[in-house]
């Protein structure tokens, strides 16, 4: 008997992809039903993160036209992944094993028969890995292997090229849902579960349609999420900095003074101009970046909920419910 797969796909404001979309994912699922990898139990589970165009009405006429789609409504816009995390939560009480993917399927779903052999195989969590990165701009990919090697000499453990395109049985989310955080960033969290683990290689491929929905002002906080929620390091290498510092501005005061005792003399002035906007620049550095792990303590100490969930539209939550009340 095969296990119940559900197929967890973030949606904002994604009119445009949905129709093409669900009407992919629904024959890729029927397809791995038919072959016994999944359960006929299983679903495409689409949320709709506060979306402001006509994603949750599709999603509602989906579900009403065919039960293996359910759909999740979050209260408003929480931003990527607190709707994946907020999907992942909801289906860990109804599926056996859960794949991630985005809307506009840039993720080959032809890989979802491999994602799940290796999830018999033994595996809790299969990375999706992209082989190549020839779709991406020159810039996205320079961004993207330049952070990739940053996160690993700052000791962040992340796969190299993998997004949030995941299988996770319901063991691994489980241990997942015990990371109380706020600040996300889920392909950081991962790998600390552990687990047996495996990697599936794909092509990324073009947005199906519409417009990113990551323009580069969320990308630019999505990676600094990535290092302040892993690593301290950054504070660190600015006490390293200032012990350097204080030890080069020592052998400058020596210096100087050596020179006024000598016969050329020095400009005082220019020397002391300069440096009062170093260390002033130095200065509100420090204080920059030590203000922004207090702010981050802030929030994770207020343990607000990570998104709110407005309706539910699956047959077998519904039937849970009412057998537990
Ligand atoms: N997304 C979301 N909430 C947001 C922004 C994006 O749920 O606030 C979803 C979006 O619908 C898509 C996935 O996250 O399914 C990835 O977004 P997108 O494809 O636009 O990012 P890109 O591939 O351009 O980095
Ligand atoms: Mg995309």
């Amino acid at each position: 008997m095969a296990d119940i797969l559900y197929i967890v796909v973030p949606c904002y404001n994604e009119e445009d992809v949905l129709p093409e979309t669900s009407r992919r994912l629904k024959e890729k699922l029927t397809n791995l039903i038919e072959h016994g990898l999944a359960s006929e139990q299983s679903r495409i589970l689409f949320v709709d993160d506060g979306s402001t165009d006509s994603t949750w009405s599709f999603i509602e006429r989906s579900h009403q036209s065919a039960e293996i789609f359910s759909g999740l409504k979050l209260s408003r816009n929480r931003g990527h992944q607190n709707a994946l995390l907020a999907g992942l939560m909801t289906a860990m009480s109804l599926a056996d094993v859960t794949v991630s993917l985005d809307a506009d399927l840039q993720d080959d779903i032809g890989c979802l028969d491999e994602f799940m052999e290796k999830y018999y195989d033994g595996c809790d969590i299969v990375y999706g890995v992209r082989a190549d990165r020839t779709t991406d701009s020159f810039f996205k990919r320079w961004s993207a292997h330049t952070y990739y090697n940053f996160m690993k000499k700052l000791g962040v453990h992340i796969i190299y090229n993998h997004a949030d395109y995941r299988l996770m049985s319901r063991r691994a989310l489980e241990e997942l849902s015990e990371f109380r955080e706020v600040n996300l960033f889920l392909r950081g969290m991962i790998p600390l579960i552990g687990y047996k683990t495996g990697t599936v290689e794909y092509t990324r491929n073009k947005r199906l349609a519409g417009t990113t929905k990551y323009p580069l002002r969320k990308m630019l906080s999505f990676a600094w999420e990535g290092i302040s929620s892993f690593t301290v390091r950054p504070i660190r290498y600015i006490t390293v900095l200032g012990g350097v510092m204080l030890l080069f501005s020592m052998l400058g005061l020596i210096y100087t003074l050596c020179r006024n005792f000598s016969a050329e003399g020095i400009s005082l002035y220019s020397i002391c101009l300069s440096s009062i906007w170093f260390i002033g620049s130095l200065q509100l550095l420090a204080i920059g970046l030590v203000g922004e792990y207090v702010g981050k303590t802030y929030m994770e100490v207020k343990k607000r909920p990570r998104y709110i969930i407005e309706k539910i539209l699956d047959e077998a939550f519904e039937n849970k419910k009412t057998y537990i009340s």
